[in-house]
């Protein structure tokens, strides 16, 4: 099924190419320039795209041999950068169909029409605003928006080009627009708590308040008395759902 004739640069139709022997597979290996540093301790929780939470803010310190200053001269005049990674916690794991939380998680979709993490080679693509390059002692990036769990190994990073990539009017199936946002209240106990560790983690409520108002529940639950942890740096975060409003219980440290 093709959408429109493409010719072929041998001057054959897409038809006719699309019964060429397919391509050797050969295996390529790439070793990660490093591994990014991210406020979520794991999977649960984690926005599903990026810029969801601007205050999602993470780090990565490029390894050897990468770690050369002059590898990200420039870089520094983009204000965005596509992260190129590896889903490594579901590597291994991939399925020709998958239940995207987008549709309620009980319809499926090819996976190679979502931005699921079980895929069969399980890469990943983000694209998150930079923030910082730091070349003073080592080679270390800082980035905002991240929708990665804390160590996730970054491939690759490139410049977004607006020009090029930026396409406002492309059709999104059934991902439409942005989720619908959750009002997110905190207990007095739990303001109390974020207000202490105001110094260690400045913007942690304002974090807390992105990621609970993506409503981050798995699609079927909805038990307003059920109470849910989120792990967000050092921080078990509870909190509650009722409706269209969470509820931030308290912060505990484990
Ligand atoms: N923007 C990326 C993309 O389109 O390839 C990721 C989209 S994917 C839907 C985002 C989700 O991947 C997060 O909500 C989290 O549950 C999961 N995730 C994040 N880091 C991961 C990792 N290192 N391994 C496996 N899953 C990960």
């Amino acid at each position: 099924m093709f959408y429109g004739q493409m010719s072929h640069p041998h001057g054959q139709t897409a038809a006719t190419v699309a019964k060429s022997p397919p391509v050797t597979d050969n295996l390529h290996t790439f070793s990660p320039i490093g591994h990014l540093r991210t406020p979520f301790a794991d999977k649960f929780g984690i926005p599903r795209q990026p810029s969801l939470a601007p205050h999602a803010i993470a780090t990565l310190q490029l390894l050897p041999p990468y770690d050369r200053p002059e590898a990200v001269r420039g870089l520094e005049d983009f204000s965005h950068v596509w992260l190129t990674f590896v889903f490594h916690q579901t590597a291994g794991q991939w399925s020709p169909t998958v239940r995207p939380p987008r549709l309620g998680g009980n319809q499926r979709v090819g996976v190679f029409a979502t931005r699921s993490p079980f895929r069969p080679n399980p890469l990943g693509l983000s694209l998150v605003e930079l923030v910082g390059v730091d070349t003073t002692d080592k080679v270390t990036l800082t980035f905002r928006g991240v929708d990665l769990v804390d160590g996730t190994p970054i491939l690759d990073i490139k410049p977004y080009i607006p020009y090029a990539e930026s396409r406002p009017d492309a059709r999104s199936g059934f991902v439409g627009g942005a989720p619908e946002r959750l009002e997110v209240i905190f207990s007095p106990a739990a303001q109390t708590q974020c207000a202490k560790c105001q110094t260690s983690h400045p913007h942690l409520a304002e974090l807390i308040t992105e990621v609970l108002a993506q409503d981050p529940r798995p699609a079927y639950a909805d038990d307003p008395q059920r109470v849910y942890g989120i792990r967000l740096y050092e921080f078990d975060v509870k909190w509650r759902c009722d409706g269209r409003s969470a509820f931030v219980e308290s912060l505990d440290t484990p």
